[in-house]
């Protein structure tokens, strides 16, 4: 009862906490503010036999040269990936290419970068970022996926009431998709609140992904998830390249080591950058237990 008290208050003035305390509690969910940051974060899993997707932090761009830093700085990471030999990919998020300014600028921009991983015979994450921008990033999704055949992926919310009818519209084609349950705050218009359904629509969608042979990065640290998604890989007979767990840096090392020890492939999603604020603030709303465990409180 306190602890959901504690959750409840800090959740809502995380926003309001100075970024300086904010920067205590990054540590754990980033690399660091450079790209060697992040490859050293890499060179360190890959030695685990675990794989990453390394993400440029920075998101809600209204500056067009801002954009056309970001672009540049991912295809410095796809090109730095293939020169120190890594096992990892890219995640980037349409905000950053300039979604909220220009739709065709950051079609343009994404499309630059997925170029570029082709070439580099890699591959390209757009993550999905809130509601007004789902319809959107699923339109280049489909536009990149028919030029780029298996250089590019996306993501799909549970917690989106849309979402099963998204695989739907997306299967008439190979699909790669990251499932996760969502991290925004949507009315409940259009997401469903309770989290016990939010896992059924998680489990719902990912058995219809499986069905419609989907590549899937089955994106979660709940056991319950994990669970059920394990009976899933059985049930539909999955080899081990047709699927991959993927969890976020600087959360449950003890789920890491029982999925490697199950012998799936696990990716961890390694983000760097001086554009941290954002990215940490959602973790730590998230997740108040954080702040409480940081403080010696729990
Ligand atoms: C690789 C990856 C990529 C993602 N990409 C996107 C995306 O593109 N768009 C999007 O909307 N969301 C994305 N997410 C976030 C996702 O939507 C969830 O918000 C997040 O993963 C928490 O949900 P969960 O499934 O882990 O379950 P939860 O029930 O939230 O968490 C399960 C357990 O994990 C631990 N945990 C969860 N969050 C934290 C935290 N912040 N700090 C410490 N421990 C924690 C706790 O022990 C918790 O009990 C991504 C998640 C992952 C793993």
């Amino acid at each position: 009862m306190l602890n959901n008290i504690f959750n409840f208050v800090t959740s809502n003035i995380i926003d309001y906490i100075p970024e300086q305390i904010i920067d205590f509690f990054s540590r754990k969910y980033i690399a660091g503010p450079s790209l060697s940051d992040a490859i050293k974060a890499t060179i360190d899993l890959n030695s685990k036999g675990i794989m990453s997707t390394i993400d440029v932090l920075g998101e809600s761009v209204v500056n067009e040269d801002q954009t056309i830093f970001f672009r540049n700085e991912c295809i410095k990471v796809l090109e730095t990936i293939k020169k120190e030999s890594l096992n990892a990919n890219l995640s980037l998020k349409p905000t950053q290419m300039g979604l909220v300014i220009n739709k065709a600028l950051c079609y343009e921009n994404i499309r630059k970068i997925v170029k570029r991983a082709k070439e580099l015979d890699n591959f390209v994450r757009i993550d999905m970022e809130n509601s007004p921008y789902t319809t959107d990033t699923l339109k280049m999704y489909r536009l990149l996926r028919e030029e780029f055949p298996g250089h590019v992926g996306t993501v799909l919310q549970a917690y989106l009431r849309r979402t099963v009818d998204d695989i739907e519209r997306l299967s008439d084609k190979p699909l790669n998709i990251r499932l996760c349950k969502g991290i925004y705050i949507e009315p409940y218009k259009i997401a469903y609140k309770n989290p016990q359904l939010i896992n059924e629509n998680y489990i719902y969608c990912l058995e219809k992904l499986f069905s419609k042979k989907a590549y899937v990065g089955i994106a979660t640290h709940d056991e319950k998830l994990i669970f059920h998604a394990m009976r899933l890989i059985e049930k539909y007979n999955l080899k081990t390249n047709d699927y991959e767990f993927q969890m976020l840096m600087g959360i449950g090392d003890e789920l890491r080591d029982f999925i490697l020890s199950k012998k799936h492939r696990l990716r961890i999603y390694v983000p760097y950058g001086k554009e941290w604020l954002s990215y940490v603030r959602r973790r730590l709303k998230e997740n108040p237990n954080i702040i409480m465990t940081a403080l010696g409180i729990k």
